[in-house]
């Protein structure tokens, strides 16, 4: 299924991108919900964690490690890394991606 992010690895919408690869991208949430906030997704269009096969094990580990590489490049050593599976868990891009928070104080449990 296309969804945006689609259009965001083609390029056709533009992003802040801050880390790219043979595998993924990572760039700014338009959104943002703290100083913060980067999506890293798998070029692959993988729906959720839920869709990922045994033969996506070593891009889920890639995408969690670029996800602490991103959080360095931005100073960060507190951050989390945080994915949204289903509408009902407040997912609303289809395509698999990791919010990377961080550079405020960050409660738990979340919402
Ligand atoms: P979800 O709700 O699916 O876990 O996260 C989707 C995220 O994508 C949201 O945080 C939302 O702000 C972000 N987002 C939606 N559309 C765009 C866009 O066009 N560009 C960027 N950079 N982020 C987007």
């Amino acid at each position: 299924m296309s969804t945006l992010f689609s259009k965001i690895i083609s390029g056709e919408i533009p992003s802040d991108k801050v880390w790219e690869d043979a595998h993924c991208i990572a760039f700014r949430d338009i959104h943002p919900v703290a100083p913060t906030h980067i999506l890293v997704i798998p070029r692959t269009p993988l729906v959720n964690v839920a869709d990922a096969g045994e033969g996506d094990e070593a891009l889920l580990g890639h995408l969690l490690r670029v996800a602490g590489l991103v959080a360095k490049q931005e100073g960060l050593s507190d951050f989390r890394v945080v994915t949204n599976n289903g509408a009902g868990a407040g997912q609303s891009v289809f395509h698999l991606h990791l919010h990377v928070i961080g550079g405020r104080a960050l409660q738990w449990p979340p919402g």
